[in-house]
């Protein structure tokens, strides 16, 4: 995966003609941590995992970054994901750096207790790297909220009242309103950006988005609201379909009951990656990495496909989406509206004074809207993909800083 997010660095870091000196400073992560994470288990034996935390780039502020729960989780998965983070705070223009981490685990085994145990392990393990003016972590695959709640927790018990140590806290807690809906919101405006180039708007396009979780159900609704038509979603247990638009409403409370698609009806269910091959204008991943692929990408009718998840394109596959002139809005941008309303979680910290939801949404909107125009305009001056116009921004703004901070 690294070597992944690595090749498109690299391919923008060629066009800039950076040097080998630079670009092998901006490359690898700044400080890589490994720890033993030692809990016991409600049964009364003991466990061992392991947990990291990849320091990438902090040029342009301190690290911020999510941690996940899951078995992927290892030092080549969190330092390529690390590198992502320093390229989209620097695309999004706000004043970080990169990181990431996490646990290698199964949460789904773990009770609520030892999922407390092992997070308050986990944070007293990594307390001297992390911190409000260090590195900030927030909430990735399989965490959520109420982890927050116990990292801030367990680092203020160390380190006095630091709420600003992590972002995507409960908003009972000093998190953030529209924390919540901010990826899905973000997508859409990067998304309304680009249609404006093609003389359209959200309403004039048909979509579907791979994922109906926190970022899948959010950017449905949001493009629903604004006239869009949805047709078709997916989830790890199946895939629905209506060429005449879902009820995303609908399907949002659908799930809410059930926890899944399936079951739903006003659609067709079809087979879950099926969904990837619908008759749509605009494709969204919005699950996992890794989906398009040499044998995925040639199938795909969409012309414009949105990066709603991290590394979802391969190099292999991305060139066959050149070829076919299918557009790609990269995942460092897409999907920064996430790291966008959590800085504004840490801004509100830090000011001890509570934003109002309207103030954030157009605040997104702000942000999203001057990210996406500066790509926008490069690939078009350049007549480069979006991609590597992206890349080549953020390569600037991280080397600028570097240079101008002393190597
Ligand atoms: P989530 O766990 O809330 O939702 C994931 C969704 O994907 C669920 O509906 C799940 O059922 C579905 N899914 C899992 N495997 C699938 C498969 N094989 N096929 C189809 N659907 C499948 O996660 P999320 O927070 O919505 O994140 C989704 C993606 O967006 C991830 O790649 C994440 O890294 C990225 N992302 C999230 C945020 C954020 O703020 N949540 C920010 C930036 C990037």
């Amino acid at each position: 995966m690294f070597d992944q997010t690595t090749y498109y660095f690299r391919q923008a870091a060629e066009i800039m003609g950076i040097g080998e000196r630079i670009q092998r400073l901006l490359e690898n992560p700044q400080r890589v941590v490994k720890v033993e994470i030692v809990i016991e288990r409600d049964s009364g034996e003991l466990a061992t995992y392991t947990g990291f935390r990849v320091q990438h780039n902090n040029a342009r502020g301190p690290f911020k970054g999510g941690l996940r729960y899951h078995h992927t989780v290892d030092e080549d998965h969190s330092t390529a994901l690390a590198a992502l983070m320093t390229w989209k705070a620097a695309i999004a223009d706000v004043p970080y750096g990169g990181a990431k981490g996490g646990i290698n685990c199964n949460p789904r085994e773990l009770s609520p207790g030892e999922l407390e145990r092992i997070t308050r392990k986990f944070t007293s393990e990594i307390s001297d790297v992390i911190g409000p003016n260090r590195d900030i972590p927030a909430p990735d695959v399989n965490t959520n909220s109420q982890i927050m709640a116990w990292i801030m927790n367990e680092y203020s018990r160390l380190n006095g009242f630091s709420p600003a140590v992590v972002t995507g806290k409960p908003v009972e807690l000093h998190g953030s309103p529209g924390r919540d809906e901010a990826t899905g919101l973000g997508v859409t405006f990067c998304i309304r950006e680009w249609l404006k180039r093609e003389k359209a708007e959200i309403k004039d396009r048909t979509y579907a988005i791979q994922g109906f979780g926190n970022v899948g159900s959010f950017l449905a609704h949001h493009l629903e609201i604004r006239g869009g038509k949805v047709v078709a979603v997916s989830d790890f247990w199946g895939a629905i379909h209506n060429p005449e638009g879902l009820d995303v409403e609908g399907v949002r409370q659908w799930v809410e009951e059930t926890g899944k698609l399936q079951g739903f009806k006003g659609a067709t269910e079809i087979p879950r990656d099926d969904l990837l091959f619908v008759d749509c204008d605009v494709l969204v991943p919005a699950a996992l990495g890794g989906v398009f692929t040499e044998e995925t990408a040639p199938k795909i009718k969409a012309k414009l496909i949105v990066e709603a998840a991290n590394a979802p394109t391969t190099p292999e596959a991305d060139k066959i989406f050149q070829e076919a002139g299918v557009t790609v809005l990269p995942d460092v941008l897409a999907n920064a509206g996430g790291i966008i309303v959590s800085y504004f979680e840490w801004v509100q910290n830090i000011q001890q004074f509570r934003w109002e939801l309207e103030d954030i949404r157009s605040k997104l909107d702000a942000f999203m809207s001057r990210a996406s125009n500066t790509v926008y305009d490069l690939a078009e001056n350049k007549s480069i993909p979006p991609r590597t116009a992206a890349y080549i921004v953020a390569i600037g703004r991280v080397g600028k800083a570097t240079v101008l901070s002393g190597i």
